[in-house]
């Protein structure tokens, strides 16, 4: 019978009953959570300290991150006449793009800043209808990957602004502005207050602009190399 096993996933029915229960109780409370690394090191800490282990083999984190993943449901497919939204992720025709065709930015729940999507891992459905998809970010391991919302927080990739694009810029304008934070790079979205018209000379644009980030209200005054904007704009 070994030819109908998931391919990958190694076979594993060493836990014990109170083992068992235990993880079936969490799959129940934690749901996703569940397979993040450091979820499964823990928990896989506190079963081999156990005495019911006592004796019997030790157990690999691994082993209880592919039993929650045979239990957890598959992502649903998504049913095209749902998907209604403008983002580039989903063409006119209701088809889900070709990710390695574009470039995306999702906006993480942990800190609201915008970072470059390396790819999408799955898609689901919540009770609202709302469509959600897991990314990874780029520069980030999986347990960084986070659930975002497509319509809301996923969005093609802004490109920064070209000095020639400088007057464009109006004040009430949307950007994506460059902050830096000890050695990351984070980019929040905010809005133009006010704009000081320089001459431009050799350098390029020496304009400022006085912004505030949409997150928090606070505002800054930028020059025009950290300031990005949307590729449709
Ligand atoms: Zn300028």
């Amino acid at each position: 019978m070994d030819r109908l096993r998931p391919r990958n996933r190694p076979v594993f029915f060493g836990f014990t009953n109170a083992e068992i229960e235990k993880m079936e109780k969490l799959l129940k409370d934690s749901g996703e959570e569940s397979l993040g690394k450091e979820f499964c090191q823990r928990l896989t800490k506190s079963f081999n300290r156990s005495s019911g282990r006592a004796g019997k083999p030790v157990i690999k984190w691994t082993e209880i991150q592919s039993w929650f993943q045979t239990r957890l449901p598959e992502p649903p497919e998504v049913p095209k006449n749902k998907l209604t939204h403008t983002n580039g992720l989903v063409s006119k025709e209701g088809i889900i793009r070709d990710p390695s065709e574009l470039e995306f930015e999702a906006r993480s729940s942990k800190d609201g800043a915008w970072y470059d999507v390396e790819k999408f891992l799955a898609h689901r459905f919540l009770s609202t209808g709302e469509a959600e998809v897991r990314v990874r970010f780029v520069g980030f391991g999986a347990e960084e990957d986070e659930w975002v919302n497509i319509k809301d927080a996923v969005r093609e990739r802004s490109v920064p602004l070209e000095n020639t694009e400088c007057s464009n810029l109006k004040v009430g304008d949307p950007v994506l502005c460059f902050q830096e934070r000890r050695d990351q790079a984070i980019y929040y979205d905010a809005h133009v207050l006010e704009i000081q018209r320089k001459m431009h000379d050799i350098r390029g644009c020496r304009c400022l602009f006085l912004i505030r980030y949409d997150h928090d209200n606070s505002e800054e005054k930028v020059r025009l190399r950290r300031l990005c904007r949307s590729p449709r704009s």
